[in-house]
């Protein structure tokens, strides 16, 4: 049969995300989730949502979590936009700015979703690749573009970059809008934010599925400057005007506001990357310093690959990608002190890594 209608079919390569396996009792080290649960503040307002408020429509403009989140940044709600994760708020984001025909730049390595949106919106792209330090040269963002894109700190390699950098590239682009997706920020670098004040076209991008350990309840936000949120609001409000549900709403802004827990928690795993660091080192792993809740780490003496399925085989699940360059390395988000005594006793006393 000819299905000419499949001619017309807006074909594109999907994002395959990190595994979530069904079974529980696995140490789960592979989605950069957070090993703490949400704020307390979280489970009270749970406790106490009244399901009568379902029947209504949330507030299309999130009101409640939008006015939370830009008391904690010192903004105006206008500088705010919140979204269904940040993968929804880069996706909008790439929908409403990137439509110059130019190409869009990114690095070579880096999250792994921008150029799978960058195919679905039909937006040319051109990577740049890292100096072998995994670090940006910003001298290729300063050449014709249609906008740029990057982590800070990248992912997965969990490499910062100084603001500095960061103010070098958005000065030199003035024409485009500079997106900086600052997912793993609040584990240790210098967030960018204040840069917004100074620089209209400067989007900063964070979530709420990692510093807060709320990856399930999908919050996602971008700050910058009233011009650029509005045109952003004006895209989602075409698409679909009630993107955060009313718990969701509730959820955030409690957890927003518990910055004594949030403190808490973050410092646990900045402790326990760096304690993580040293006893990899010991190791033999080699790994670029990492800023984030991950280390993107090279074992000794076997590839990564087989490392990564010997860790599956015990239950222990981080990330590998089969892909040029990164293909030695293991992307291990950091868990509990307990979770990383069981993979330190995997690699080194069942010999995973031994020669
Ligand atoms: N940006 C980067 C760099 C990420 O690693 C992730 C997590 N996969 C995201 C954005 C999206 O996170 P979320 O949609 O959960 O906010």
């Amino acid at each position: 049969m000819n299905n000419s209608w499949e001619e017309n079919v807006r074909r594109v390569v999907p994002y395959v995300p990190g595994e979530q396996p069904k079974e529980t009792d696995i140490i789960k080290l592979n989605t950069n989730e957070n090993p703490y649960p949400p704020s307390p503040a979280v489970q009270k307002i749970l406790d106490g949502f009244d399901i009568s408020r379902m029947r209504l429509y949330p507030t299309p403009d999130a009101e409640i979590l939008v006015n939370a989140i830009a008391e904690r940044y010192a903004l105006k709600p206008s500088q705010v936009f919140v979204g269904v994760g940040s993968d929804d708020v880069i996706s909008m984001a790439f929908l409403t700015f990137f439509n110059s025909g130019k190409p869009i730049f990114f690095p070579d390595i880096t999250y792994s979703f921008y150029d799978v949106w960058a195919d679905v919106y039909r937006i040319p792209y051109e990577t740049k690749p890292l100096r072998p330090d995994f670090t940006i040269d910003p001298e290729d963002y300063k050449k014709p573009n249609g906008g740029i894109i990057f982590p800070n700190p990248n992912a997965p390699t969990g490499v910062l970059e100084s603001v500095g950098m960061i103010e070098e590239i958005v000065r030199a682009n003035p024409d485009s809008v500079v997106m900086i997706d600052e997912a793993y920020i609040d584990f240790g670098g210098e967030s960018c934010l204040p840069l917004i004040e100074k620089y209209d076209n400067l989007l900063v991008i964070q979530t709420f599925s990692k510093s807060r350990s709320m990856a399930g309840m999908r919050i996602g936000y971008a700050m910058g400057s009233e011009k650029l949120i509005k045109y952003m609001n004006d895209v989602k409000f075409s698409i679909n005007s009630y993107t955060m549900n009313t718990v969701t709403q509730l959820c955030g802004a409690a957890a927003v506001k518990d910055e004594e827990y949030f403190r808490s928690t973050v410092d646990k795993i900045v402790e326990m990357r760096e304690i993580t660091k040293n006893v990899l080192s010991d190791m033999g792993f080699t790994f670029p310093d990492s800023k984030s809740n991950f280390i993107f780490a090279k074992p000794p003496h076997k590839s990564a690959e087989y490392v990564f399925n010997e860790l599956k085989k015990r239950g222990i699940y981080v990330r590998w990608w089969n892909k040029p360059i990164i293909k030695d390395y293991l992307r291990i988000t950091i868990g509990t002190p307990n979770e990383m005594d069981k993979l330190i006793a995997a690699l080194c006393w069942e010999g995973i890594i031994n020669e």
